[in-house]
């Protein structure tokens, strides 16, 4: 299968499952593109796709430092850890910064914003299988941490992201993810990859973070789940 047929098949499901489960609003598809060459990149820029994600920061800048220039109406969101020592140039070359998951990485990407006067919409990264090795505030610190970043911050955070553990069904990390967004009254619910996107549409998810089953496997994947060590 080609990369226009993968979307096309893609599409076509969570258009189908979104019409199951009479969800209303909008489903956002969030294209990961780690790992792929800029060729595959274009290939998905052909189909129309204009809104990507990418897990590191250096390699999305050789990604997009040229496609940038020659597209228009793209949308690039951080999804993976953010180190403050990178936060500037994050804010610089991304329009969503999904993973705020500290207060020092809050505090820092506020300085940020404020220098480069761009108020990116954030979201906060909840690390719902408390997972040592995983990043993300514990669900019980997210009241207090959400209002140290609109309060003292002055972040502009719309919704929560989650990256369920490997080896457990993600639908109660979903349905924790999305009890959380409603009480804080949060309307972005980050959730959802290739192999478990639908159980994400079913919980509410607002944006899916999809790369293998539109591009294929990624070459070299060592570290196959995201932001394990
Ligand atoms: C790689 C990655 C994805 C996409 O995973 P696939 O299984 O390839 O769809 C989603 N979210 C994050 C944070 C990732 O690092």
């Amino acid at each position: 299968m080609t990369v226009a047929e993968n979307f096309r098949a893609v599409k076509k499901d969570i258009a189908r499952i979104v019409a199951d489960h009479c969800r209303t609003g909008d489903v956002e598809l969030v294209v990961i593109c780690k790992k792929q060459s800029v060729e595959m990149i274009e290939e998905a820029l052909a189909t129309g796709q204009r809104v990507f994600g990418e897990n590191r920061v250096q390699e999305a800048q050789e990604h997009w430092e040229h496609l940038r220039l020659r597209y228009t109406g793209l949308q690039l969101h951080l999804v993976g850890p953010l180190q403050t020592n990178k936060a500037k140039d994050a804010v610089a070359l991304f329009d969503v910064i999904q993973t705020v998951d500290r207060p020092k990485l809050a505090a820092t990407l506020s300085k940020e914003m404020h220098e480069q006067r761009r108020l990116l919409p954030c979201f906060i990264q909840v690390n719902t299988g408390e997972e040592a090795q995983k990043s993300g505030i514990s669900p019980i610190e997210l009241s207090d941490f959400l209002e140290f970043c609109v309060k003292t911050c002055r972040l502009k955070i719309t919704g929560l992201m989650c990256i369920p553990p490997l080896e457990e069904p993600p639908g109660f990390h979903f349905s924790m993810l999305q009890r959380l967004a409603h009480t804080h009254n949060l309307k972005h619910l980050s959730m959802g990859m290739s192999s478990d996107y639908e159980k994400a549409i079913g919980w509410g998810a607002t944006h899916l973070r999809i790369g293998t089953a539109l591009f294929g496997g990624r070459e070299d994947e060592d570290d196959h789940h995201p932001q394990t060590s």
